[in-house]
């Protein structure tokens, strides 16, 4: 019985990118915009300590915001905040999920040790933090999903606990990774034009404020406050303004192809570049899942790079690979701990029988204690 229910859900879900391009016109009615930091948390801060992140993500927050108010007043504009505030990262997402947002952009500025690491950058949710994500909140999250418009009604009886529902749930999440490497791919185009000009691309990352987000959702870093000429444009107001209006031209890029039902589950609009092995992120909003030292799943070991719709990688798009020796090693997870690492294990092995659990320090693949 249970599997029969199951594979309806399957049927369903396999239909609705279908209906949704066909014949109904999903609007793009609510944007909620997440200024980095904030309050007592000043993120990063420049070398000679005299400006900080906080300031330079709000300013541009609310210009982004004003500008889709002015240009598009049916679309209800929310910050997470619009203050000198502190927010709590998971709060972030949960401001967006309450407000059942169409679209999460998190603004920030980016730091690094070497001060000649300067561009702009978009990230969307990576390493497939998604089977830890249904470890930790399968049941929070699969209400969410299922408020949505038609779904309760179709979804009664869906068990989080059965193995099969997580699958599903994860295919879900990979609708919203698809509108997310959209949108992150129209506010790269857009931000590539300058004022800060190196284009570091669309990349994917396990970032903790996108990690539960319902809906697409991008994280967008303006430049590095620790490159000197990043700072100086950074600073500048007509420069934000700038920002802003790239960010509001990727915007309305992105609400056209939403609203005509292209860049979603079916319709995979590519990153401009393939989506690159990146090491983990210094800044301190990616460092708080501690993403140097974590455990993953090991997938597959191949030696030639696969590209990303490779037939081994059987659908997934949240992974990453190490290289190792003549090995193009493949995981997938970012894991704190092993017990969290083993649920996830059983349920990649549904797809990937001969997946194990391997530790990582330092983006180098370590033996397991
Ligand atoms: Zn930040």
């Amino acid at each position: 019985m249970l599997h029969k229910v199951l594979l309806i859900f399957f049927c369903l879900l396999l239909q609705m990118p279908l209906q949704a391009q066909s014949n109904s016109r999903v609007a793009l009615r609510k944007v909620v915009i997440d200024p980095g930091h904030g309050g007592k948390d000043p993120g990063a801060v420049s070398i000679n300590k005299r400006h900080r992140e906080k300031d330079i993500t709000l300013a541009v927050s609310l210009m982004l915001g004003k500008l889709i108010k002015e240009s598009f007043p049916e679309i209800e504009v929310v910050y997470t905040r619009s203050t000198d505030l502190f927010i709590p990262l998971d709060k972030r997402s949960e401001i967006a999920n309450k407000e059942k947002a169409d679209l999460f952009i998190s603004i920030h500025v980016n730091s690094a040790r070497a001060r000649s690491a300067s561009g702009t950058e978009t990230f969307v949710m990576g390493l497939d933090k998604s089977s830890s994500n249904l470890e930790v909140s399968k049941l929070e999250n699969s209400v969410i999903v299922l408020e949505g418009d038609n779904y309760s009604t179709k979804y009664e009886g869906f068990d989080p606990n059965v193995p099969e529902s997580y699958i599903i749930f994860s295919l879900l999440q990979n609708a919203h990774l698809e509108h997310s490497l959209s949108f992150a791919s129209f506010v790269q185009e857009q931000l590539a034009k300058g004022p800060v000009k190196t284009n570091r691309g669309v990349k994917q990352a396990g970032l903790l404020v996108l990690w539960k987000a319902t809906m697409p959702a991008v994280l967008v870093e303006l430049g590095f406050i620790s490159n000197s000429s990043d700072l100086a444009v950074l600073l500048k107001r007509a420069n934000q303004e700038s920002m802003a209006r790239s960010l509001f031209t990727a915007f309305s890029n992105f609400k056209r192809v939403y609203e005509t039902g292209g860049g979603g589950s079916l319709a995979v609009s590519a990153p401009s570049k393939p989506l690159e092995n990146n090491k983990p992120i210094l800044s301190e909003e990616k460092k708080i899942i501690n993403s140097e030292e974590y455990y993953s799943i090991q997938i597959l070991a191949v030696t030639k790079r696969l590209n990303n719709n490779a037939p081994d990688l059987k659908g997934l798009k949240q992974y990453d690979y190490k290289r190792v020796g003549a090995f193009y090693k493949y995981h997938t997870g970012v894991h704190t701990d092993r017990i969290e690492a083993s649920e996830a294990l059983k349920v990649i092995r549904r797809k990937f029988p001969q997946a194990f659990i391997i530790r990582i320090e330092n983006n180098t693949i370590v033996p397991l204690k």
